[in-house]
Parts: structure tokens; C-alpha cells; sequence
């Protein structure tokens, strides 16, 4: 078996639930578990947010999968659904839509009356951010008639920040929605993860924390350790080959890498075929037996390297950290010019994913 292991560590899990929780005692938790929960498995990753009180989920397929484990809670299709079957199936099953789109308004329209089950709702107003949602301007009429459709058990109000990370903030859009809202006494969902960590005032009814379940930083440049999240994805490999360059030699595909003085470097069983990032320069952070280290050459599908000139006792057999312990996964994703979200979704299937 190849030695490239994922191992997710609910416990870390638990933890980042908790801290969310602490952040904000007055809401419920809709933990955000689309795309694989982030690249860590929906399913492996869901006992550890077992006490979540819903999950965020992007297809219906997701949404079943949860409910054929087991889990009795509140399930959000954070899109929406696309077709009258999904609609019939996400009522079936008790799993809550959103409804960001006249398209999606005028089916609900057409079929909610005749639902296997009143479904529940999530209206979702375009705030500012310009991606999904009806604009303000539209937001009361839309309203109007979902409280018009018969077949409609609960609607809840809702907007996705833009800018919740950086100093733009979300006075603008919170403006924008509370003004556009006011006198409706429906509960309300407003915050991701950097507004549950930055702005109380966005918490309201309902959070929906992602990425720092999973113990990642939403915010560039400040650590997920300084929030106190713990990283739930282990992301491990082993030295393979030792090769050691003498000064002038190159190393890897493109030459990226010459040696300046004799290098001991260690080939790893990990590369871009794995999910990490082709973008790494030399220089990323990456650890051996422990030990923190640096990455050289171009990373290739198979293998990357590692800088073993000054630990002497690294060799092959050696266990390889690529983050998640010694190194963040915001320090490969910075390094990579990208962000953990989008390391942690790109693990590859072929990846050997482990509990504990
Ligand atoms: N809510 C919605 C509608 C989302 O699309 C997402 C993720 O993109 C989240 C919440 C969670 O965001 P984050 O991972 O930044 O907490």
C-alpha cells in the first residue's frame, strides 16, 4: 500500500464544533459538509459534528447519504434544487431547500401543494456579494409569495457575506439585508466562519461554520492556531530515495532547483496526483521525522522533495508531514499562492484515508 495517508482526526472536529459554539451560545450550528466536508469524507468527517443541530450540503445525493447514516437533523441544500424530482426528494426525505432564484421560486409554486411533505425554506437575498440570491428590491415580493405557497412548513431568511474575511467586512451587506428585512419575524442565517469569528452581531438564528471546522484559517494571513482551531486533516507521506547533490546540479523537472553547496534531498511518495499543490515553490514549508523543512524543485504527479541537508538521520522510510501537524495547511496553501480550502477539497481518491 502506498504510504500517502489522510488521517482525520474527529476529536480536532469536536473541538472546532465546540469553539463555534463558544463563539456563538445563541445559535444553532449548520456545519458546513459540501464538497466531502471539505475534502475529508462526508461521512467520516460527520461523527465528529454529530451534535451539530443541521449540515450544509450542495447535492441531494449528500443530503441522503446523511440521512441513510442516520443523521436526524436539519439538512440544507445550500443551492437549492434544479428539477421538480429533486424537489419531490428533498421533501420526501425532510431535507430543507434554498431558494436564491425566481426559477426556483416558480417550481416550488407550481408542485409545493402537492409535496410528499411540507419542506422547509431558506430564502436567500444577493446582499451585495452578486452571486446567488434575489436583490433587495425583489426580497419582500419573493417573500410574499413563498408565504403564498401552501406546501411550505418553515421559512427562514438568509445571505452570504462576501467579504466577511477581509477589511471590507460586512457592514454593507448586513445594511443591506437587515433594512430589506425589517418587520419580518423569520429566523434568520448570516454567518461563515470569518463572521462567526469576527462579527457577534451577524450570528442571529442560525451559523454556518466551514472551513474552520476543519481547523483551517478563514482569514489570510492569521493562523488557525491563534483562534484555537486544531487541524482535523493529517496529511502524511514517506521518503522513498535519498539522493544527494553536489554544488551546481539540478533537481526535477524544469531544473527549478540547482544545488549551491551539497543538498541531501529526500524524494517523497506524494505529488499533484495526490493533491498537492504543483504550485509550490521551493521554500514550502513541509515536515520530516518531525522536523520542520522545506520543499525543493518542482513538485511532480508522483513525488515531491524534501530538504534533508541538515537532518542528518532523515532517510528513506522517514515519515513525511505535508500539513496538519508541525505545518499548517495555510502554509502549503500560502506558499502555493491559494488558500486551505481548496488544498484540503483537492486531496485525491487515491489518497489512503484514515479515522481516528
Ligand atoms: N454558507 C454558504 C452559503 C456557503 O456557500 C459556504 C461555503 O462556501 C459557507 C456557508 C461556509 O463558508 P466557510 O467555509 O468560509 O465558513
Amino acid at each position: 500500500m502506498r504510504a500517502t495517508k489522510a488521517t482525520i482526526d474527529l476529536g480536532a472536529l469536536r473541538h472546532n464544533l465546540q469553539l463555534v459554539r463558544r463563539h456563538a451560545p445563541a445559535s444553532k450550528i449548520l456545519a458546513v459538509v459540501k464538497a466531502d466536508a471539505y475534502g475529508h469524507g462526508l461521512l467520516r468527517a460527520a461523527p465528529g459534528l454529530e451534535d451539530a443541530d443541521g449540515f450544509g450540503v450542495l447535492r441531494l445525493g449528500e443530503a441522503l447519504a446523511l440521512r441513510e447514516a442516520g443523521y436526524s437533523q436539519q439538512l440544507l441544500l445550500l443551492e437549492g434544487v434544479f428539477s421538480a424530482d429533486e424537489l419531490d426528494a428533498a421533501a420526501m426525505h425532510d431535507v430543507s431547500i434554498v431558494v436564491h432564484h425566481d426559477a426556483q421560486l416558480a417550481m416550488l409554486e407550481a408542485r409545493a401543494a402537492t409535496l410528499a411533505k411540507p419542506i422547509s425554506v431558506f430564502l436567500k437575498m444577493n446582499s451585495g456579494m452578486n452571486r446567488l440570491g434575489f436583490k433587495p428590491q425583489a426580497y419582500k415580493a419573493a417573500l410574499q409569495r413563498l408565504e403564498a405557497c401552501l406546501g411550505v412548513a418553515a421559512i427562514q431568511l438568509m445571505t452570504h457575506f462576501a467579504t466577511a474575511d477581509d477589511e471590507h467586512g460586512i457592514a454593507s451587506q448586513l445594511g443591506v439585508f437587515d433594512d430589506a428585512t425589517a418587520g419580518a419575524s423569520y429566523p434568520v442565517s448570516l454567518a461563515n466562519s470569518a463572521a462567526i469569528l469576527r462579527f457577534p452581531e451577524a450570528h442571529r438564528d442560525w451559523v454556518r461554520p466551514g472551513i474552520i471546522l476543519y481547523g483551517a484559517t478563514p482569514v489570510t494571513g492569521v493562523t488557525a492556531a491563534s483562534f484555537g482551531l486544531q487541524p482535523v486533516m493529517h496529511f502524511t507521506s514517506e521518503v522513498i530515495a535519498v539522493q544527494t547533490l553536489e554544488a551546481g546540479e539540478i533537481l526535477g523537472y524544469g531544473a527549478r532547483f540547482t544545488a549551491t553547496q551539497t543538498t541531501r534531498v529526500a524524494i517523497v511518495a506524494c505529488g499533484y496526483a495526490d493533491g498537492y499543490p504543483r504550485h509550490a515553490p521551493n521554500g514550502t514549508p513541509i515536515a520530516v521525522d518531525g522536523q520542520l523543512t522545506q520543499t525543493l524543485g518542482r513538485v511532480s504527479m508522483d513525488m515531491l522533495v524534501a530538504d534533508i541537508t541538515y537532518l542528518p538521520n532523515a532517510g528513506v522510510g522517514s515519515v513525511v508531514e505535508l500539513w496538519g501537524g508541525v505545518v499548517p495547511v495555510d502554509a502549503v496553501a500560502e506558499a502555493a499562492g491559494t488558500v486551505g480550502y481548496e488544498l484540503l477539497c483537492a486531496v485525491a481518491p487515491r489518497v489512503v484515508f484514515k479515522v481516528t
